[in-house]
């Protein structure tokens, strides 16, 4: 409305910006941005800013490129790494079409569909992702995977020599409205992770887009690269995204029960069987590279079954141990490569069909599945993820459900991107190969 505009120009003046970066999300889950003058404030922020949607991946083709950025008020934030004088703040923006429709192109609306779908039945879906990453040394301009430190889970100075960059991080993000929960060293070398306090599935996908380019800007002013790649070195742990779920209703957690078994109620246990149910297709846009499939393999804390349980970590979905508020479901395939609106809407549709179908999730994995031989696994159901990113698109063209959460046009751009990337992928010829074959052929 016209008073929140002014409202927003005012605060804008106030803050002494300058510049104003407006940001949004390509089909990949990165994030562009155009920066204007201060001047133009009012213009982006009453009709929007044009853009040529067609240099952007996964968007449009170039006879259909116009499109509109519009900030979204709610996301205006300073950037703190920036100068302290003549600031740049930033919006995050819906893309839109020149008749003023949301593009559907655009994951941020893939999103808000769903969570719409979602609201129909009264529901709101939290999401808390746990986001880890490695710090490497940049030589040359060029990042390597040379770890910074030799450190392991919880460690702390001189072996974790990350923590004045966590520290800076965990400031800025503070300061651009993050609620950090905790940070900490993980248990790779050189790995780390931020943990943020869990919001509505929507400022939580804008929140993680945010706090990858925020801590990657970090690491670079100290001449370092953080990456937020699945699974950069064979042997070690790769970087998830767990992302731990909930839905509520009426400002209560919905998976909460005191009286049912577990005390995790029905809906719970529903949104548990529908994840179960589409956790293949799922598995196309929670693991969106070819490289995120290294990390879903036995043995470095990722998840390779499909199952849940209430205790053990081995597990796809795992129900850690709060209960009241902080009851919820730990997605743990996802990684954060992943575009996390598209993840995130695909996991609610799928919760939601479990809950709406009162769909029951088979008896809980009790002891570790990585102990049971496949002839025990296929005795009790336990199917696989997807191997590669050939098969999880395959599973996901197959599943009418997510497809249609996604729209057309997005399943579309994705199997182009897949079909472009695993051609590339397959006609390589890599080191792996040449270590095999070379001398003895
Ligand atoms: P772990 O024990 O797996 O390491 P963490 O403590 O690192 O888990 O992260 C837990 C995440 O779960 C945090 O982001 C937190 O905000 C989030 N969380 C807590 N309660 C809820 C809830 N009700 N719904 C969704 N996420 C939640
Ligand atoms: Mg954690
Ligand atoms: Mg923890
Ligand atoms: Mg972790
Ligand atoms: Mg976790």
């Amino acid at each position: 409305s016209p008073e929140t505009i002014s409202a927003m120009l005012e605060r804008i003046e106030q803050d002494n910006v300058k510049f104003l970066r407006l940001q949004f999300t390509d089909l990949l889950g990165l994030p562009k941005n155009v920066a204007i003058p201060v001047k133009q404030a009012e213009k982006a922020l009453t009709g929007g800013i044009g853009f040529d949607g067609s240099s952007i991946e996964g968007f449009v083709r170039i006879e259909e490129s116009d499109m509109v950025l519009k900030p979204d008020l709610s996301t205006y934030t300073l950037l703190p790494w920036r100068p302290r004088e003549n600031r740049v703040a930033r919006f995050i923006c819906d893309v839109c079409k020149p008749d003023g429709h949301s593009f559907e192109g655009d994951p941020r609306y893939v999103l808000q569909r769903a969570m719409e779908d979602a609201a129909k039945d009264g529901y709101v879906f939290n999401t808390g992702p746990e986001l880890e990453f490695f710090l490497f040394k940049v030589l040359d301009g060029r990042p390597t995977t040379q770890f910074q430190d030799g450190g392991g889970y919880f460690d702390l100075a001189p072996t974790d020599l990350a923590e004045d960059l966590r520290r800076e991080a965990v400031l800025a993000l503070t300061e651009m409205g993050f609620e950090i929960e905790a940070s900490h060293h993980e248990v790779a070398e050189s790995q780390h992770e931020i943990d943020f306090k869990y919001s509505d599935a929507l400022h939580t996908a804008d929140n993680v887009i945010t706090f990858k380019f925020a801590v990657k800007t970090m690491a670079l002013m100290r001449g370092l690269h953080a990456s937020f790649m699945a699974k950069p070195i064979y042997g070690i742990n790769g970087s998830g995204m767990h992302t731990n779920c909930s839905l509520a209703k009426d400002g209560a957690n919905a998976f909460y029960d005191p009286d049912a078994p577990l005390q995790l109620s029905k809906t719970c246990m529903h949104f548990i069987g529908g994840l179960l149910r589409h956790a293949k297709a799922i598995t196309r846009v929670a693991n969106p590279t070819i490289n995120s499939y290294k990390r879903l393999v036995p043995g470095y804390e990722a998840p390779c079954y499909i199952s849940w349980s209430a205790s053990n970590r081995s597990t796809l979905i795992r129900v850690p141990a709060p209960r009241g508020n902080s009851t919820r479901v730990e997605f743990r395939s996802p990684d954060p490569t992943c575009n996390p609106y598209l993840a995130f809407a695909a996991m609610l549709t799928a919760g939601m069909e479990g809950v709406r179908e009162e769909i029951e999730p088979p008896v809980g994995a009790g002891n570790n599945i990585y102990h049971m031989t496949s002839v025990e696994r296929d005795r009790a159901g336990i199917e696989t993820l997807p191997g590669d990113l050939y098969e999880a698109h395959q599973a996901l063209i197959a599943d009418d459900l997510i497809c249609r959460a996604l729209g057309p046009h997005v399943v579309e751009a994705l199997t182009n991107a897949t079909n472009a990337e695993w051609d590339a992928y397959r006609t390589a010829v890599h080191p792996w190969e040449l270590d095999r074959y070379l001398a003895t052929y």
